[in-house]
């Protein structure tokens, strides 16, 4: 079956053995292959078929896990049969699609070859927003919740309070990784970028951030903090 140009649309990034990243017109995915399956994370825009293009890299059957169900995520979740994620997102999901997710919950660890992804929730960007720890290659897969490009923190089920109280989870965690992998923008952060975010979402919501017009046409402001930037609706 024709894969509707994919090789133009996704390009891979080996990040190291059995571990790659997709990138689809500035969103990233993240593929695990096992010995008898693969893990996909996330979906991208779904604007080529993620299904076709990853069995360039491996024909093991793919089990699909969201860091969280913004549109850029979920675009090529109907391609895969069972579709993994926070139970807390799934009232976000189902009004975007009518399949049923099936729930993983903070604590489980999903293994796949070498790799052992731990669920820590996250909620904050979205309520079921999860990042994946794998403590034994001690790096964080973060969705995008962690990013220097603007985190939206506008629309529905966004909170600014949960976010931060996010951030100081994930905090607890820092002796456990030494790199982020994140959805958006530069495909690797520092685990130091977690105290930049927590102080930024702070200092945004004491009042302390002069709001600059968005990028583009959005209905927030951009308020942008050292190096870090949110938009939120104030
Ligand atoms: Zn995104």
């Amino acid at each position: 079956m024709a894969d509707n140009n994919a090789g133009s649309l996704y390009s891979t990034t080996v990040i190291d053995k059995d571990f790659y990243a997709i990138e689809e017109n500035g969103v990233r995915c993240f593929l695990i292959v096992g010995e008898d399956r693969a893990l996909l994370i996330d979906t991208g825009y779904g604007n080529g078929n993620i299904a076709n293009y990853i069995m360039r890299i491996t024909d093991k059957p793919v089990t699909l896990i969201n860091t969280h169900t913004d549109g850029d995520h979920i675009g090529g979740n109907n391609l895969f049969e069972k579709i993994y994620m926070h139970p807390a997102e799934f009232d976000y999901y189902s009004q975007k699609n009518n399949r049923k997710p099936l729930p993983i919950w903070e604590g489980d660890v999903i293994s796949c070859g070498d790799y052992s992804l731990e669920v820590i929730l996250i909620p904050g960007h979205t309520p079921g927003s999860i990042a994946l720890l794998d403590r034994k290659h001690r790096f964080l897969i973060s969705g995008d919740s962690v990013s220097r490009v603007p985190i939206f923190m506008f629309n529905q089920g966004r909170n600014m309070y949960a976010y931060i109280a996010s951030m100081k989870k994930l905090r607890t965690f820092k002796d456990c990784f030494d790199k982020i992998y994140t959805s958006h923008g530069e495909l690797v952060q520092y685990p130091s970028i977690i105290d930049e975010l927590i102080e930024g979402a702070e200092a945004v919501i004491t009042g302390n951030v002069e709001p600059e017009n968005p990028p583009r046409p959005l209905p927030c402001k951009l308020y942008r903090y050292k190096n870090v930037m949110f938009l939120i609706r104030y």
